[in-house]
C-alpha cells in the first residue's frame, strides 16, 4: 500500500480558487501495475465518489484494475488531501488534515500546493492530466468561471466586471510520498 499526494501547479493570472467544476469530476490519472510494471496504456478516468467491489475481498474501492499483463488486479481509493511526507510542502506537526476528500483549491501562482490524495494497493500514479471542466473566481469580483476548460495547456477569458484579462497556464502536476 502506498499513499501518494498530487501536487499541482500553475500561472494564474487574475484568478484564484482553481478547482475542479463539479463534485463527480473525473481526474484522468495514468496508472502503472506495481507488479509487472506495465503502465496503462491510456490516462484512466476516476471519479472519487464512486464505489467497486474489489472481487478478492469486502471491501470496495474508488478505482479496481486488472493488469492486462499480469492479471493481478488493484485498486485506488481517495484520502482527505494531505501534505507530502518530504519536501518543502512537508506537514507541520498537529497541522489539520481536511476530514473530506475534496481536492483543495489552487490559490497562487507559480508555488506547488497539495491538490489531493490517494491509497494505492498493487498499483502507483504515475501521471496526471487536466482534463475535464474546471472553476476558478476573480479576486475582488463577483466574477466565477465555471467553464474553464483547458487547451494546449491553457485557458483564457475576459472580466467584464474588473475589466481584466483572465489566464491560467504552465499547468504542471507531480506525485509525491505523502
Ligand atoms: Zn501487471
Amino acid at each position: 500500500m502506498v499513499k501518494l499526494t498530487l501536487l499541482i501547479k500553475a500561472t494564474l493570472d487574475n484568478v484564484t480558487e482553481l478547482q475542479p467544476k463539479n463534485e463527480n469530476h473525473e481526474f484522468h490519472f495514468k496508472i502503472q501495475c506495481s507488479s509487472c510494471h506495465e503502465e496503462h496504456p491510456s490516462t484512466v478516468p476516476i471519479n472519487r465518489q464512486e464505489e467497486h467491489d474489489i472481487s478478492s475481498s469486502r471491501g470496495s474501492a474508488s478505482f479496481v484494475w486488472r493488469c492486462s499483463f499480469c492479471k493481478r488486479e488493484s485498486t485506488l481509493s481517495f484520502l482527505p488531501p494531505q501534505a507530502p511526507s518530504s519536501g518543502t510542502l512537508k506537514a507541520k506537526k498537529n497541522a489539520k488534515i481536511p476530514t473530506t476528500t475534496t481536492p483543495l483549491p489552487l490559490n497562487e501562482s507559480d508555488d506547488w500546493s497539495v491538490f489531493l490524495t490517494v491509497e494505492c494497493r498493487g498499483m502507483e500514479v504515475v501521471g496526471f492530466d487536466f482534463e475535464g471542466e474546471w472553476k476558478a473566481k476573480v479576486p475582488d469580483s463577483d466574477t466565477v468561471f465555471e467553464d474553464i476548460v483547458f487547451e494546449d495547456g491553457r485557458w483564457d477569458e475576459y472580466d467584464e466586471e474588473s475589466k481584466l484579462p483572465c489566464s491560467i497556464e504552465d499547468l504542471e502536476a507531480k506525485w509525491v510520498k505523502a
